[in-house]
């Protein structure tokens, strides 16, 4: 790692002098009402070693140092604030013991968790500092404000499905199950490496590493589990009483995530925006990838809640960062956010219709000069120029409508015909030292780019590649920008880093709730298209749960796989019969699959070679592919 490069240092500067440090209201809201918490946030994992802790975080304190982008810096202070906090009479949140915040609600008998954290061991810690301080209360309902795993991930640190068995309520948005589904599931593979980028996991706390992930402090490690909810928010606003607490849910699909809600409080003044208005710019597509969020949605959304909640809020609360206290504040806060996204929406629309392609609306559109200098438009998670991309292909999809852009050659075939034009890959890197000396370092990485991607093998390439994406780093507001461009400059130097959090797997748990038409899905992108282009089968498979048979017929024609519930009757060439409770193991793929069916733990009658020419058609994948080279 190099140190920070002068022009690094000049645009550091004009962040500190763009933006007003002197104001200091976000460190005293994100302490106030501090009740207690634990050392450095210190977690244990079940599985042996950490779960959580801020400790490695110690280095965050005085003055940004030169490698940090301050506004950054500033952003990483706040997010190493930890503990229970109260936010008002019956309301407490806990946070900086994972990504995301859990509220905590006191009704008459007992208490609402919201958003039960990412891991069991975060949940648990969590749950137990608040009864440490606030007695020893039961939880009478959980409620999850949107379908994201930082938010419901550790559920089971809070209460189990015999709790539920026994009356707990647990209540999420209409959708939560299928888009938890859908995005950690059917994308799953690509979407944990490149969230490895964005959440900068395997990289070590750091000035020249890791300092923050935007939303939070980082990501930490557990177990973790799925409890689907057992009552579902349909109608645009709904009113319960919970536990004595009157809550009015206003449902916000679209948003940051396809099923999220907000909630008001009116007994106790307080909102809840869930994850809709954090204290930042947020992302309408995340670096990890995602289906492109609805930013005009999100702006209406928040317009209602201003209209509607706000004259009757004291404290608005979310779930990341700290509330913000007082009506005035608060209408200021949520209209400020409100014109974030809507501006951002219609400008990007704007120049759209101007004729403007994504990478030109990103080098033009400016936020206005007044909302820019509010602290919560700050991109530490989402960034203008990501955004407008999203929008665009929100719309438009992923094509600028360039027709030069409409078949051009894959990356690796256009590197080597570049590096040919270019004149060699020696007097690339030649011109890209003098490109990288004058501070030009988002050429350097683009040039150097086709370098790698022609002779991944070639050496300076790589080393002056990830010198100025290092640099890149340390310039970026993003904490997601940040990770991905250190992650990349470490991927250059040492190659691909071995420390990949978790498998492939779907959590067992997600599998014993997942309908089994999901899991056939699950096998289908599995299906190698070519391999399986002469087989013709149908096959049915049948679920056996308890008593219940869940019957799918399966049919594998030109190297696809269709399904639907019901059976081919006799003109099945075979049929499978496995237990629910097999499921987990057999997601793990092929392999998995061929091994129960050598065990005879697949029940298979017919055709069985069938089957099994079948199952070897299968793709196994890995979870580390290459990603800064061919
Ligand atoms: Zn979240």
């Amino acid at each position: 790692m190099k140190p920070a490069h002068p022009v690094t240092l000049q645009a550091n500067a004009r962040i500190r002098s763009e933006l007003d440090f002197a104001d200091q209201r976000d460190f005293e809201d994100a302490k106030r009402g501090f009740v207690g918490t634990i050392q450095d946030a210190y977690i244990p994992a079940d599985a042996g070693g950490v779960s959580w802790s801020l400790k490695p975080y110690d280095f965050l304190s005085g003055n940004a140092p030169d490698t940090v982008n301050p506004s950054l810096w500033r952003m990483s202070q706040l997010n190493a604030i930890h503990g229970l906090f109260k936010v008002t009479d019956r309301v407490y949140q806990v946070r900086g013991f994972s990504l995301a915040n859990v509220t905590i609600i006191e009704g008459d008998t007992g208490i609402i968790i919201v958003d039960p954290l990412q891991f069991t061991e975060h949940a648990r810690a969590a749950l137990a500092l608040y009864r440490e301080h606030r007695g020893n209360r039961p939880v009478v309902a959980v409620i999850y404000t949107h379908c994201h795993r930082d938010h419901y991930g550790g559920v089971r640190g809070v209460i189990s499905p015999e709790d539920v068995h026994n009356g707990v309520a647990v209540i999420g948005p209409f959708g939560f199950t299928e888009g938890s589904f859908t995005e950690s599931i059917l994308a799953g593979v690509p979407m944990r490496r490149r969230a490895l980028f964005q959440f900068g996991w395997s990289m070590e706390p750091g000035p020249m590493a890791h300092v923050d992930c935007g939303l939070g402090k980082a990501v930490g490690r557990g177990g973790d589990g799925f409890i689907p909810p057992t009552k579902l928010i349909t109608q645009p606003t709904e009113r319960h009483t919970i536990d004595g607490i009157e809550i009015e849910f206003q449902m916000t699909p679209g948003t940051e995530a396809p099923a999220e809600m907000n909630m008001h409080y009116p007994d106790l003044r307080a909102l809840n925006l869930a994850e809709n208005a954090c204290q930042l710019m947020h992302n309408l597509c995340p670096l990890r990838g995602a289906k492109t969020r609805d930013a005009l949605a999100w702006a209406r959304y928040l317009d209602q809640a201003l209209e509607v909640f706000v004259p009757n809020t004291d404290v608005l609360l979310v779930q990341h960062h700290w509330p913000v206290w007082g009506r005035e504040r608060i209408a200021e806060y949520v209209a400020g956010q409100r014109d974030m996204y809507r501006y951002l929406h219609d400008q990007t629309l704007r120049l759209m219709s101007h004729g403007m392609t994504p990478k030109e609306i990103a080098a033009e559109l400016m936020m206005p000069n007044k909302l820019s200098k509010q602290w919560f438009t700050r991109g530490y998670y989402g960034a203008v120029a990501h955004n407008v991309g999203a929008i665009y292909a929100h719309y438009l999809g992923p094509y600028d409508g360039n027709p030069a852009n409409l078949n051009p050659l894959p990356p690796q075939s256009a590197a080597a015909k570049y590096v040919e034009y270019m004149g060699g890959s020696e007097a690339i890197i030649r011109r890209a030292q003098t490109d990288y000396d004058a501070g030009n370092f988002r050429w350097v990485v683009q040039a150097l780019n086709h370098v790698v991607f022609a002779d991944p093998a070639n050496r300076p390439a790589r080393e002056l590649a990830a010198d100025a994406f290092e640099q890149l780093g340390y310039q970026s507001e993003s904490a997601t920008w940040r990770n991905s461009y250190l992650l990349a400059a470490r991927e250059l130097r040492i190659r691909k880093s071995a420390s990949a959090p978790g498998g492939v797997s779907i959590s067992p748990d997600v599998v014993a709730v997942l309908p089994f038409g999901n899991f056939l899905e699950y096998l289908a992108i599995r299906v190698n298209g070519l391999k399986a282009q002469d087989l013709t089968a149908k096959f049915d498979w049948r679920v056996v749960d308890g008593k219940a048979v869940d019957v799918h017929r399966i049919t594998v024609s030109n190297g696809a796989l269709n399904h639907l519930p019901g059976t081919h009757g006799d003109r099945a060439d075979a049929v499978v019969q496995t237990s629910r409770d097999q499921l987990p193991t057999l997601s793990a793929g092929r392999t998995a699959l061929l091994a129960a069916l050598d065990k005879n733990e697949l029940h298979v009658t017919g055709d069985v070679q069938l089957f099994r020419k079948f199952l070897e058609s299968l793709d196994e994948f890995d979870p580390m592919f290459n990603v800064v080279e061919p």
